[in-house]
């Protein structure tokens, strides 16, 4: 298995990555079955082509690709495999950030609160996985941690940076800039006072609405 349409996804948004951070942190994997393709290291991401992506088996075996996977690849490994994979909806896309807002909360260690009802694309709120060397499985296991804990597809890495799973590349990128302006939105209204946060009603009817959007026929989404 080749994931040839998987590495052509990795191609087509990895540059959607460096819109988030400047330079070349930060990392993006789409699974299929037991392995996923994943950006190279080390390479700006707008430098390669399909066949330079790497293809690596979720044991960590590098099964193709000219160039070298990223150096998360335990990480990105680890979340696929948790609990040998039996997820509800298992992800088929990890997105890796240093973006600038979602870092600063991730080092303040303040998990991102319900302050705008576009939280629950990802849930009513993005915890703060506990602190672990980058590159580790122990940081694949800190995050599964913090997601499970707070029923959320995303999490902020401590002094780190934020990690979005998702059932797509589209989604998990359009996740990714949410977390990133509601973190934005929180440092700048909490630098003038306490930002409200919706009530657990106020999310539970936002929940309802958000399943409705989208294109289905009736849906009066905005
Ligand atoms: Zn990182």
């Amino acid at each position: 298995m080749t994931l040839d349409a998987e590495r052509e996804a990795i191609v087509e948004y990895a540059p959607q990555l460096a819109a988030l951070t400047p330079g070349r942190t930060g990392n993006l994997s789409v699974r299929r079955g037991d392995a996923f393709a994943i950006t190279p290291t080390g390479v700006p991401y707008d430098g390669f082509d399909a066949e330079d992506v790497p293809v690596v088996g979720l044991d960590g075996d590098v099964r193709a690709g000219r160039m070298k996977p990223s150096s998360e690849v335990p990480m990105h490994a680890g979340i696929y495999k948790r609990d040998g994979g039996d997820w509800e909806e298992p992800p088929a896309t990890i997105v890796h950030t240093h973006s600038p807002w979602a870092t600063a909360m991730a080092t303040l260690r303040r998990p991102l609160p319900p302050i705008h009802y576009m939280i629950v694309a990802i849930g009513r709120e993005v915890p703060v996985a506990d602190y672990a060397p980058y590159g580790t499985e122990a940081l694949a296991d800190n995050v599964i941690a913090a997601m499970e804990r707070a029923d959320a597809s995303a999490a902020l890495l401590a002094n780190h940076g934020l990690v979005v799973t998702g059932p797509d590349p589209e989604t998990a990128m359009e996740h990714t800039r949410h977390v990133e302006d509601l973190c934005r939105l929180y440092i700048r209204t909490s630098s003038v006072g306490e930002p409200h946060e919706l009530s657990p009603e106020q999310l539970a009817t936002a929940e309802e609405r958000f399943e409705g959007y989208g294109q289905q026929p009736g849906s009066n989404g905005e």
